[in-house]
């Protein structure tokens, strides 16, 4: 794989495989969550039974799907994925839920997605390990009952609020995933740097990690892009002006935003006078898809607290001004 060019902000290759952790001894951070999960997964093991439902949400690329592999890992168990957006109706979510083995996990991705049909019969599924499927039309349709072997669901979900409340409460245990410090992020980069066989300076790694949006995917992105850069055009080391130039070149600044999160902030900005502002209008005004803005953009915005949502709309804040270099509303001329 080395040497291929790649996209240093969406590509997920084989490398991203490559990198991550294989166990849940192997993740970095989350360590409150990591210990209530692990607790749950030992008692599992030691009384031989199905580990409960898990419900994992956040923000993309803080570890959902790393947790839904090595959950079934460290349990010795077969792993299932299914996505949300592609069970569209009951009869896509039969296969897995027969082929599901005694113990076994079942992940689904993007689980807000799920039609409510596709929710109700998984209730049964979820809860008493049966399933009611319809068979046949009209007068003569009949339901036949059919059990399935105990399994246990994790669901991931970048919308949480988005979840009815029945099935939510049919997760046993339901778990949030939050930014990363920029400690964790460093040994993130240390350990991959290390997998990836790229030298790095301390002060790169610290670079690398402190401009990453508290993500790990994103860690993993730059830290890819940095060894290119350092093997095109420098001596192959990550020192700290290598990084800093392949940095730039990604447009990423000094908070780690890249160009989209700026655009955001500008056009919040010039075009809606610092907001209040829909958020469907800033999607339209800068071309860009709403999930996009609200799963991925967005999060790190609020949570750096540059953007506030307020009933009204998202609003600038002093500090998103300030870090546009723009003067704060108050002292904005007419
Ligand atoms: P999405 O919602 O977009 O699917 P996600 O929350 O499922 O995102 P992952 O795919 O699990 O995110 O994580 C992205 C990458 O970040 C992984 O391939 C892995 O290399 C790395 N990663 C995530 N969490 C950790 C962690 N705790 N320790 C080390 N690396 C991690």
């Amino acid at each position: 794989v080395a040497g291929q060019r790649r996209n240093p902000q969406t590509d997920l290759g084989e490398e991203d495989y490559a990198l991550r952790p294989r166990t849940l001894a192997d993740m970095v951070g989350q360590r409150e969550v990591y210990e209530r999960i692990k607790i749950a997964v030992d008692a599992a093991l030691m009384r031989s039974e199905p580990l409960g439902h898990v419900l994992l949400d956040g923000p993309p690329g803080l570890g959902k799907t790393t947790f839904a592999t090595c959950i079934p890992r460290d349990l010795g168990v077969p792993l299932q994925i299914a996505s949300g957006a592609a069970l569209a109706a009951p009869k896509d979510l039969l296969p897995y839920l027969t082929n599901a083995e005694e113990g076994s996990v079942l992940f689904i991705d993007e689980i807000h997605r799920l039609p409510k049909a596709v929710e109700e019969f998984m209730y049964p599924a979820m809860e008493d390990f049966r399933i009611d499927i319809t068979l046949g039309e009209g007068l003569s349709a009949r339901t036949v009952n059919m059990n399935l072997r105990p399994f246990t669901m994790i669901g991931a979900t970048t919308r949480s609020g988005l979840l009815s409340a029945p099935l939510r409460d049919r997760f046993p245990i339901r778990e949030h995933l939050d930014f990363y410090s920029s400690d964790e992020l460093q040994e993130i980069v240390r350990r991959n740097a290390t997998k990836l066989r790229l030298p790095i300076d301390d002060d790169a790694a610290a670079k690398i990690a402190c401009t990453s949006r508290g993500t790990p995917r994103i860690v993993n992105n730059r830290l890819r892009w940095v060894r290119d850069y350092a093997t095109s055009r420098a001596s192959g080391t990550a020192t700290l002006p290598v990084t800093i130039e392949a940095l730039k070149m990604l447009g990423v600044d000094d908070r780690g935003l890249d160009p989209q999160d700026r655009k955001y902030l500008t056009t919040l900005m010039r075009v809606f006078d610092g907001g209040p502002a829909g958020i469907e209008a800033i999607a339209h005004t800068i071309n860009a898809a709403l999930d996009t803005l609200t799963d991925e953009v967005e999060p790190f915005l609020l949570r750096s607290e540059l953007v506030v949502r307020t009933p009204r709309g998202r609003k600038l804040t002093p500090l998103g001004y300030k870090h546009l270099g723009a003067p704060p509303p108050d002292k904005n001329p007419e």
